[in-house]
């Protein structure tokens, strides 16, 4: 499933659209990105993970789910706190797909 926007959060920064690998975003400047390719998308959580508003969501293949924890890569160091923190956000957002049949 494609990533989901929430307009009201955007502030059409354009980041994910720039870090996306799979350019799966459409972006005019000025205006919140589009989904352009939705099929692109390989779930890496990139856009989750650096959308400084928290606007971009993820809903994963059930496959797909994957939990970060401390108890297995150690302690934050330097720099990272923050990174950890929007990954652990990035986790909390997944919904397994069978949830989301009427979306
Ligand atoms: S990174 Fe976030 S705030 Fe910036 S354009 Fe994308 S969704 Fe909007
Ligand atoms: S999860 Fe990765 S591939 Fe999918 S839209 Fe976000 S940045 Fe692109």
């Amino acid at each position: 499933m494609p990533p989901v926007i929430d307009k009201k959060r955007c502030n059409s920064c354009g980041i994910c659209h720039r870090i996306c690998p799979q350019d799966v975003f459409g972006f005019v400047a000025g205006t919140p990105p589009g989904i352009a390719y939705p099929k692109e998308c390989w779930y890496c959580g990139g856009c989750v993970i650096d959308c400084p508003q928290g606007a971009v969501s993820l809903r994963l293949p059930l496959p797909l789910h994957i939990v970060p924890s401390p108890a297995l890569y150690g302690p934050p160091g330097p720099g990272m706190e923050d990174q950890l923190k929007r990954a652990a956000a990035f986790s909390m957002s997944i919904i397994p797909e069978e949830n989301n049949e009427k979306d």
